[in-house]
């Protein structure tokens, strides 16, 4: 009959990307081995897409019709997941295409955010295949909920959307560092680690931020930076500023730097805020092993390392004052300079819970 169809709940069509390049390099495996037959068992129908080259992912979300799809999953690192959220915001329909639910099979060496979304369903902290397929399982449920996203401008004015992390020093030298590591999967981060404790550096630099002085989140309407002025013009005075030696700075808002880096216990997908971290030049090569160990259960936090700080913020602004060094938005390296981001209250879904 006519009624029938609308009562029986419809098949989810999903738009599904992977990086054949990601993490090891197996993605295509997990994919077929357990991947395709779960969702499939799920009454899920897909078109699964393999990208090409780097911004193919990018490219293909732009041209998507949007009817068409319940949702878009990344079978990669979060990488991916940055060039699929990117593209989406340079549509000139942006506003409906950004409440697009968004997903992420963890495939990649660095899988931050499926580490914070296991945790956020309850689930042990697990890697490798054992979060692919909690993550799996979770996307099968179908439940979508909001996530924090963040635009972040660069010194030429470019404006990018992240969704993890902005980070300078320590955490972006390994990250960037370690890519030539690649093969090694995750561990990957723990060798590139030791080899930057062995010649650590101090970055000078100046930190400002908007704290955050009550409970309520700001209300914004789109996404537009209206808590920061363009860089160049001096930070509003409720701001707070120093200049410091840094060995690192973390601007960072879901609570998993990796699948197995706690960094942020207070984080939640969606508190809107951005949990700025740094550790100050001084600090023994010891404390900071001590402090990525502790890491990996969320246990740096009660160490109370004189060293290291943490501020929750709406907005920050980040001048570097050392002349070389790397800054990485959401794992991706980007131009090296003033920098500076601001929360947005955007709803984007994160199809996996
Ligand atoms: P990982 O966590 O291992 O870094 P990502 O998903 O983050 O995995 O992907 C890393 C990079 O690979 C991304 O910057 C992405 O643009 C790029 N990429 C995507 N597809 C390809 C491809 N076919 N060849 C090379 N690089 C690609
Ligand atoms: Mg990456």
């Amino acid at each position: 009959t006519e009624l029938v169809p609308d009562l029986l709940p419809r098949t989810r069509r999903l738009f599904l990307l992977l990086n054949p390049c990601g993490g090891r390099g197996n993605a295509f495996q997990q994919c077929h081995s357990h991947i395709l037959p779960m969702i499939t068992e799920a009454d899920i129908s897909y078109n699964l897409i393999q990208t090409e080259r780097q911004n193919h992912a990018r490219e293909l979300v732009q041209g998507i019709n949007l009817e068409e799809w319940d949702g878009i999953i990344v079978i990669s690192g979060d990488g991916l997941l940055y060039e699929v959220i990117n593209g989406l915001m340079e549509r000139p329909d942006w506003e409906d295409a950004i409440k697009m639910p968004v997903g992420i099979l963890p495939c990649g060496s660095g899988n931050a955010l499926a580490g914070a979304i296991n945790y956020n369903a309850g689930f042990e902290q697990a890697m490798g295949s054992e979060l692919l397929l909690n993550c799996i399982l979770l996307l099968c449920r179908g439940t979508v909920m909001p996530m924090d996203l963040v635009s972040v401008t660069t010194c030429s004015g470019t404006r990018c959307f992240s969704f993890l992390s902005v980070a300078w020093g320590f955490i972006s030298d390994v990250d960037i560092e370690s890519e030539k590591y690649r093969h090694m999967g995750s561990a990957r981060f723990t060798v590139g680690t030791m080899v930057r404790v062995a010649s650590l550096r101090t970055y000078k630099g100046r930190l400002s931020y908007l704290p955050v002085l009550d409970g309520h989140r700001p209300i914004l309407n789109g996404p537009k930076d209206d808590l920061i002025p363009p860089l160049g013009q001096p930070v509003p005075k409720t701001w707070v500023t120093l200049e410091e030696d840094f060995v690192l700075v973390l601007a960072i808002y879901q609570s998993h730097l990796g699948a197995d880096l706690f960094t942020a216990p207070f984080s939640s997908i969606n508190d809107g805020l951005i949990h700025l971290f740094f550790v100050k030049a001084g600090i023994s090569r010891a404390s900071l092993v001590r402090l990525f160990l502790a890491m990996e259960k969320g246990n740096h936090i009660e160490m109370e390392c004189p060293y290291v700080v943490h501020v929750p913020a709406r907005a920050f602004r980040l001048e570097p004052l050392t002349q070389k060094g790397i800054l990485t938005v959401d794992g991706e390296q980007v131009e090296y300079g003033p920098i500076q981001a601001q929360m947005h209250n955007l709803f984007l879904y994160s199809g996996s819970n």
